[in-house]
């Protein structure tokens, strides 16, 4: 297993798992020159041994080669539809900060990064092709993948439609183990992918498709936590950080009847925040404004990409309340225990969302005419847009127009 996504950062008996998997420990007792090399060279090799039972084709992308260089132009190899599987033309990709904390490598310690690495895992496409045994798409349909494209299917997780949580380790779409062609998945940032359709859903014509894509990971990981946690009417709940996550995060939480602040660090945000949904705006680093609001909140969605301190807003959480992690920053954050206990505080971490309640979120979106806010790019722009992702300078997803690639 070469690497895993953003959600699994924060388990730690997700990385007992991982460890546990041959690549991973092989990789660990590589060098990083060996790594490397294992980098440069495995996947290919695997792939034109395993290639040779499962047929493939080439299929143009954008990759990063290491974590210093560019996103640039490659071509890479997808299978050949098997019975099971859906290929779609993509026509847009969201941007998830994940794409950037993958693709220069700033998740090492718990996942490192296979080069090239092609990112992409908010995917809208047009299904083109479909496998003799495929029953829930036809050529023609929209169609969505998200952050995974395969999980065990047996484990007790997978049984209950949390695949998220395979005990196996679920297949991500980017970054993990190919167990077709070998050596590592490709992700969206590309013209074509081929799914199992399990892993494919079904995206409403009354959703615009662009507008959609960031709903396959920004919209399940905030829908996720809200619903399990149960977020309603009557309830004050905060999302921190106004990005992709977070701008869903505001969406949702609204749409559910909870009234929502929204803390964050930049002061021009304040009117987008409020015409997203949220009833009231805390610029963070207003200590004053942030005391205000001590011991008030039933939930706090946290979706901060980098370090910042999570004590002052488990400050903010009432007797009970919850504070839930979303955003996977690469360093720890430290927690003061006392903060937990005066209160019975309770910190929690969320990844992703289940194949079941990603339909069932996009068709909450179609209902109630929910999408993301977007700037739509084309893939030349990809650098300057991670560059911008890192002053918190988006408004509020940046989503790649594929036909750019062409
Ligand atoms: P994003 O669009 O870059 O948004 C992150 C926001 O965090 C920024 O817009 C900014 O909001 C705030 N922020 C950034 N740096 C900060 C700092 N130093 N201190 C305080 N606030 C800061 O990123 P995203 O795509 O929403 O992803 C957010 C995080 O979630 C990433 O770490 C990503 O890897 C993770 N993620 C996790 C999962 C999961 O399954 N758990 C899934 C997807 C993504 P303001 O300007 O409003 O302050
Ligand atoms: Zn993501």
């Amino acid at each position: 297993m070469s690497a895993v996504i953003d959600w699994r950062v924060l388990q730690v008996h997700w990385r007992e798992l991982l460890m546990s998997s041959v690549c991973q420990l092989r990789r660990l007792t590589m060098t990083k020159g060996e790594l490397n090399r294992m980098n440069e060279t495995a996947p290919i090799a695997l792939q034109e041994e395993r290639t040779a039972k499962t047929g493939s084709f080439a299929a143009r992308a954008y990759s990063a080669r290491s974590a210093t260089s560019a996103l640039a132009p490659d071509s890479v190899k997808r299978r050949t539809p098997g019975p099971q599987d859906v290929q779609l033309e993509i026509l847009y990709c969201g941007v998830c900060h994940s794409d950037l904390h993958q693709v220069r490598n700033e998740w090492e310690r718990t996942m490192p990064t296979v080069y090239p690495c092609v990112p992409g895992h908010e995917i809208v496409g047009r299904v083109v092709k479909t496998g003799s045994a495929v029953k829930k798409f036809k050529e023609g349909d929209t169609a969505a993948v998200g952050c995974m494209v395969g999980s065990c299917g047996v484990c007790e997780s997978c049984r209950l439609g949390l695949e998220q949580y395979c005990e196996k380790i679920p297949i991500l779409t980017y970054n993990s183990e190919d167990k077709v062609l070998g050596g590592v998945t490709y992700g969206g940032y590309s013209e074509t992918i081929v799914v199992d359709e399990a892993f494919v859903l079904k995206v409403s014509d009354k959703l615009d498709p662009a507008g959609t894509a960031p709903l396959l990971c920004a919209g399940i990981t905030t829908y996720s936590p809200l619903r399990h946690w149960n977020v309603r009417k009557g309830q004050k709940v905060g999302v921190i950080g106004l990005g992709g996550l977070g701008h869903m995060g505001v969406k949702f939480a609204n749409a559910f009847g909870a009234h929502v602040v929204q803390f964050t660090t930049s002061a021009n945000k304040t009117a987008d925040a409020l015409r997203l949904g949220a009833h009231e705006v805390v610029i963070s680093k207003d200590a004053a404004a942030m005391q205000k609001h001590a011991a008030s909140f039933d939930f706090i969605l946290d979706t901060v990409s980098a370090a910042h301190d999570l004590n002052a807003y488990i400050a903010l959480v009432k007797r009970d309340g919850t504070l839930t992690l979303v955003g996977a920053p690469p360093m720890p954050l430290p927690v003061s225990s006392f903060g937990l206990i005066f209160g019975r505080h309770q910190l929690a971490g969320s990844g992703i969302g289940g194949i079941r309640e990603t339909q069932e979120m996009l068709d909450f979106c179609a209902e109630h005419g929910i999408t993301s806010d977007i700037e739509l790019i084309r893939i030349q722009q990809i650098n300057e847009a991670y560059e911008r992702l890192l002053k918190s300078d988006v408004k509020y997803r940046f989503v790649i127009d594929m036909a750019s690639l062409k």
